[in-house]
């Protein structure tokens, strides 16, 4: 058979291949209804500490881009102004209230940087493998930036979700998904593919939502929390309407073109990515890694070997946890990936089976 013929038929074989790939790693109907009885069992225990206490979910359980068994993302929002509760306190409460009230595996963390209460739920037959929890105080930035995620799974939910779920659980096998141990967050890999759909792609797979001007002019008040910018499109009955991406590619060919963008183009040493604004130097960001200062343990060394620019938090790093070594295994699994996809490998699901070994 002709090689093109071949490729042509690899390429749609590859696309079917991650759809199916993705699908039983899903969360099951079971598993997103506990989470939810859970959220809102611990939400009326804090509104006995602070009736304007609210509990939301964010991260992965709500932005689309949840596997199964996935942590559950927390967070409490105070709304009365003249609650004055500090979050130490506050987790300090509410871990000796969970401890008292419920029989879940409580560990509050009020003297952490950011103080958080952990949570593990025993397994069941629902949640055969428990949950991980975390439950932090006023993130109301994380709330956004799921929302920001979510709004972008929407628009083309075929190629963007399955692009991130197979990019989260290939990143967690080849084990370069653990910030403690100098790789990337989820969130990390989830805005990397974002970059690419949006920056990287021509024509692009998705508009850029933080450039998009809004139909009706917003005040300052709105658009800033926190003193962030945190302003997107987020009309998602207009963009259905009026966004329609002229890019065809089938998501089996953009999964190559990702792994070929990692591997040869992007310039880590020197560039940014910024889902906001398109890619950036590091040097206009001032996030170059000063070799040469005395003093700088390795940590601070490191801290700008990936740079990822946080869409709202614009001054910070999402990548900082990655380390030189982090980096260096990241880029050979990139490497490995595209030599893997282009060897002309005879069956998709074997090459996808191959890559997350
Ligand atoms: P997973 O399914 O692996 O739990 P996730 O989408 O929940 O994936 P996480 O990395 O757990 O991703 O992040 C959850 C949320 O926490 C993100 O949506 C973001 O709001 C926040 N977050 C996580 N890591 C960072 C980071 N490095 N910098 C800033 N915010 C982060
Ligand atoms: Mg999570």
């Amino acid at each position: 058979m002709h090689p093109g013929v071949l490729h042509r038929r690899f390429l749609s074989d590859l696309s079917t291949s991650l759809f199916s790939f993705v699908l039983p790693l899903l969360p099951t109907s079971e598993e997103l209804t506990i989470k939810e009885e859970v959220r809102t069992l611990i939400e009326k225990l804090i509104k006995t500490i602070e009736p304007s206490a609210r509990l939301l979910s964010f991260g992965s359980s709500c932005n689309s881009f949840g596997l199964r068994n996935s942590d559950m993302d927390l967070v409490v929002l105070i709304d009365d102004p003249e609650a004055a509760l500090d979050p130490s306190t506050f987790v300090a409460m509410i871990g000796d209230l969970l401890e008292r009230e419920t029989n879940f595996d409580v560990k509050p963390l009020p003297k952490a940087r950011i103080p958080i209460i952990k949570l593990n739920l025993a397994a069941s037959p629902g949640l055969p493998f428990g949950i991980a929890c975390d439950i932090g105080i006023e993130n109301r930035l994380a709330i956004e930036n799921t929302r920001l995620l979510l709004t972008y799974a929407t628009i083309d939910p075929a190629r963007v979700r399955t692009l991130v779920l197979f990019l989260k659980v290939w990143a967690k096998r080849r084990r370069i998904n653990s910030p403690y141990r100098g790789t990337l967050s989820s969130y990390g890999i989830t805005l990397m593919v974002l970059f690419f759909l949006v920056h990287v792609k021509q024509p692009p797979v998705l508009p850029n939502l933080q450039r998009i001007a809004p139909v009706r002019p917003i005040t300052e008040e709105e658009m800033m929390l926190e003193g962030r910018n945190v302003y997107f499109f987020d009309d998602v009955e207009m963009l259905r309407q009026e966004w329609s991406s002229i890019n065809f590619e089938s998501v089996g060919e953009l999964l190559i073109d990702f792994f070929r963008y990692f591997s040869h183009d992007f310039q880590f040493n020197t560039m940014v990515l910024s889902l906001r604004a398109g890619p950036l130097t590091k040097e206009s960001k001032g996030w170059t890694n000063d070799i040469d200062v005395g003093g700088l343990n390795e940590m601070a060394r490191d801290r700008n070997r990936l740079c990822i620019e946080d869409p709202f938090e614009i001054t910070y790093n999402v990548a900082r946890t990655v380390t030189k070594d982090g980096l260096y295994t990241i880029r050979g699994e990139f490497m490995r990936a595209t030599r893997i996809l282009t060897q002309r490998p005879e069956r998709a699901v074997l090459a996808l089976a191959e890559l997350c070994r």
